[in-house]
Formats: structure tokens, sequence, C-alpha cells
């Protein structure tokens, strides 16, 4: 009945209700086998709730919900990357940086039965230019005798360490509530609505696409790079660029100055660097060298930002060097490669002579839109009704599911969960992201749908 699928919507975050709050996100950072996983399940109580409808939430992030003196939060386990030996201490700071980017505090875990590595230097040195609060854990301390040697992690400059037996849960209550003094009641920036702050844009793209190109052209001369705009703080690794009478924040432009080179693992730390500059931006325009064929390496990265949720435009570029016969079959080339992201919108454009350039802003724009929207719940609901009245999904096991209610769960990017009594075959869902599409309009931003099987 009507009612019970009431009911159900009620349970579920993030309607109308305004149930969902958006909570501040702390970081577990630090090396391999320090003990982050046994913080956090201790910190988690070992409750298992993986949230996993948490805008920003990749397979590399895993974010739990944790509460704590009646406060709640979401705790971020920043495992998943195995990294060879060599590359280690690149991939801690890598994953320290991530944290002091996207989380509202950052736990970072040492040893103290090991002391302080070369890699926890690196990692404390990076942390130490942090604007997000990082507090020391030296785990391990299992008893009293452990105490004395702690005090040497003094030396990583980041305040005193505060001592727990994470596997024992010695010290945790007190880490908790050090935790809750530094964690804002609300997360960073604008993840919640209109709290503003320049809109954040990564320029991604393979090797010599034109990326440093695209930006210095935005960038035009010194006067239109902003440094200080009220109220923001401006990470040294960003550019504020003044575009369209708005002020836009170019991620991690530092990496795109900073070439890699062909060493061994440059490959890797190019596509970590990339992932980072993902995870950091709302919208990504990915950059595709018009001149010559769409590659795997294309594709990758194009997946990568759906894959992370984010908004994206693409633009081709180089398109200066794209002569007629070109032009033919590079259409039928982005009709074949991109047939997953129809809704991205595309401008062809030259970083070298600027043609096009100015297009991108409005572009950039519409993404962020349809990023941001919500449709409201009876408005979807009308709507999916009717879908659902003239095209049924198809049966299954000689029952006819059926589609009983719709809800946005969050936005950024769009998340809708269905409430269905049976299972909804690949092709239909797609059908309904199709419909959808039509209806609300979602350019530029991808869309998810989930579906919940009511017994
Ligand atoms: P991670 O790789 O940083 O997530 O580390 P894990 O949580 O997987 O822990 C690595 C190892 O350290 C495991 O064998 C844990 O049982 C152990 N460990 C974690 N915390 C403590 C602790 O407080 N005391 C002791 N003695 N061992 C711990
Ligand atoms: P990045 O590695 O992606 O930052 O690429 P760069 O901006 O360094 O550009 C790589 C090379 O491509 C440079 O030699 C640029 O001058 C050239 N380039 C970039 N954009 C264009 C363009 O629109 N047209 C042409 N003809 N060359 C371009």
């Amino acid at each position: 009945s009507d009612e019970s699928d009431w009911e159900i919507a009620d349970s579920i975050e993030g309607d109308e209700s305004g149930a969902h709050l958006p909570m501040p996100t702390l970081a577990v950072v630090g090396r391999p086998n320090v003990g982050k996983s046994t913080l956090v399940n201790r910190i988690l109580g070992r409750r298992e709730a993986v949230v996993e409808d948490v805008p920003g939430v990749t397979r590399d992030r895993i974010s739990y919900e944790a509460q704590w003196a009646g406060r709640k939060f979401l705790v971020q386990d920043t495992g998943g990357w195995e990294p060879d030996a060599k590359g280690l201490q690149q991939a801690v700071a890598r994953q320290a940086e991530l944290a002091m980017r996207t989380a509202d505090a950052i736990l970072l875990v040492v040893d103290a039965t090991v002391g302080a590595t070369s890699t926890d230097e690196a990692v404390a040195k990076t942390l130490r230019r942090s604007k997000t609060p990082v507090i020391l854990v030296a785990n391990k301390v299992d008893g009293e005798r452990l105490e004395a040697e702690a005090a040497v992690l003094w030396s990583l400059g980041l305040g005193e360490p505060r001592l727990v037996s994470a596997a024992h849960g010695r010290g945790t209550g007190d880490l908790l509530d050090d935790v809750l003094d530094v964690l804002p009641e609300t997360p960073r920036e604008d993840l919640g609505p209109g709290t503003g702050g320049p809109r954040r844009v990564a320029l991604v793209g393979k090797p010599n696409v034109g990326k440093s190109s695209l930006l210095n052209k935005l960038a035009g001369d010194e006067r239109s790079v902003v440094h200080d705009v009220a109220g923001t703080t401006v990470d040294p690794v960003d550019s504020l660029v003044e575009l369209g009478g708005k002020t836009w924040r170019f991620v991690d432009t530092a990496g795109l100055r900073r070439k890699v080179g062909n060493a061994a693992g440059a490959e890797y730390y190019a596509s970590l660097r990339t992932k980072a500059a993902i995870e950091a931006a709302e919208v990504a325009v990915m950059l595709i060298d018009a001149s010559v064929p769409i590659t795997e390496q294309d594709l990758r990265v194009i997946s990568m930002v759906v894959d992370a949720g984010r908004a994206l435009v693409l633009a081709f570029n180089k398109w200066d060097l794209v002569d007629e016969d070109r032009r033919e079959q590079l259409e039928r080339e982005i009709d074949r490669e991109t047939v997953q992201i129809r809704w991205a919108e595309r401008v062809n454009i030259s970083a070298h002579t600027g043609r096009a350039v100015q297009k991108l802003v409005p572009v950039m724009e519409t993404a962020l839109e349809s990023w941001d929207k919500r449709i409201p719940t009876g408005r979807l609901n009308n709507w999916l009704k009717e879908v659902v009245a003239s095209t049924p999904p198809p049966m299954r096991g000689g029952r006819l599911p059926r589609v009983l209610f719709a809800t946005q769960a969050t936005t950024r990017p769009p998340t809708f969960v269905l409430f269905t009594t049976g299972f909804l075959e690949a092709g239909y869902r797609r059908f309904l992201e199709r419909r959808l599409r039509e209806e609300f309009g979602f350019d530029g931003s991808p869309v998810r749908i989930s579906v919940r099987v009511r017994e």
C-alpha cells in the first residue's frame, strides 16, 4: 500500500525531511601495519556500518558512520593502495595530501613499538603544513613500559602523541574526546548547501594533451590569477582563477607544473595524482587530443572521473590541428568510444590559439548544476509511476517486479534509490536512467541508481 511505501522512505537517509545532515569526516592515515584498521574498528565499536551512499566514497576510501558522546561523524579508512616498498613513502604522502583536502580532521597513526620511520617523518612533514587539524596517534602502547618510548614521537612536530592501544582499547576514549574537540560540527567547504567558496575544477588527461597550456590560457595574464579571496584559504598546490565573473579553484595545478619523467613507476604516480585531483575536484575537465585517435589511457581517466562521481566536461583540444578529413573520422570515434557518457558535454578547443576556451565556463556551470540538482520526491514519483505504467519491467521467474517508490538519496552526484519487489535487470535500469535524464536533465553529471529489493 502507499502507506508502507512512505514508511520505507522515512527510514532512509537524505529525503527532504532533512534527516540526513552532512557529517564531518575523520581520516585515518599512516603506514601499513601500524594498526589503522584496528583503530577504525575500535572507534566504530566494531559495528559494521559501511556507509555507501555517502558522496565521494570510492573503492579506495571507505567511510563508516561513527558516534561518540552523542556526535556523529564519518571515519575514513584510507587503505587500499598496495604500493611496492619503494613507492611506499610517496603513496602514504599522497594519502595524507588527499586527507588534507577532503577530511575535517586527520589521525596520523604511528607504531610506538617501531618509533618514527623515514616514511612517518615524510608524512609528518606533509601534514605539518595542513590546515586540517592533525592528531598524532602513537599506537600499540599496550602497557606503561612503552609510554616513555612513545615520547620520542614528539620529534615528528605534530604536538603531543596520544598514546593508545587500538587492540586493547587503552586510551582510545581520551583520543576520541580530543577528536571531537578539533572536529567541526559540519563538513568543510561546500559539502553542505549554500556555503559557497570557489568551485573546484581538475584539469585531467594524459601527458602532453595540453593541460598546462589550457591553464595558462585560462589564467591569461597574471592579473586574473587570484591569490586571496575573502574567507578562503588557498592550498598552495591550487590556483584560483577568475573566469566569467567568478572565481574557480583549479586543484593540484602544482602537479601540472611538476612534470613526471620516465622513471620506473612514473605512470603509476601520475595516475595516483590524477586520482587525487579528481577526488579533490567537483568537476573534471577531461582533455582529449583531437589530433590523434582516442586511446585506452583517455578512457581510463574518464572512468576514474565517473567512478569518483564527479561532474565531467570533455574538451577536445588541439582542434587547430584537426583538418576536414580527420573531423568526420573523429565524430565516429567519439560516438563509438563515449557511448556510456553521452551525457557529458563536449567542447572543441585549442589551448594554443585560444579557440573556444571561453565556452568551457558555461559548460562547467551546467555540469555542476546537474551535479547539485535535487528532484523533489513527489515529482520523482509522479514521473516514475507514469514510466513504469507505460513500460513495466520485464518479468523475472514468471513474476512482474513492482517498482514501489523512489527517492533521491544524495546529490553530488545525484543518487537515486528505487524500492522494488524484485530484481530489475540492468537493461531496465539503463532505460530508467535514460528516461530520468530526459525528464529532469542531468547534463554533465553522472547519475546513480541503486535498487533495494523489499522482501
Ligand atoms: P593497518 O595496516 O595500519 O590497518 O594495521 P592493522 O590494523 O591491520 O594492524 C596491523 C597489526 O598490528 C595487526 O596484527 C594488529 O593486530 C596489530 N595491532 C594493531 N593495534 C595494536 C595494538 O594496539 N597493540 C598491539 N600489540 N598490536 C596491534
Ligand atoms: P600537459 O602535459 O597536458 O600539461 O600538456 P602541455 O600543456 O605541456 O602541452 C603539450 C604540448 O602540446 C606543448 O608542446 C603544447 O604547446 C602543445 N599544445 C597544447 N595545446 C595545444 C593546442 O591546442 N594546439 C596545438 N597545436 N598544440 C598544443
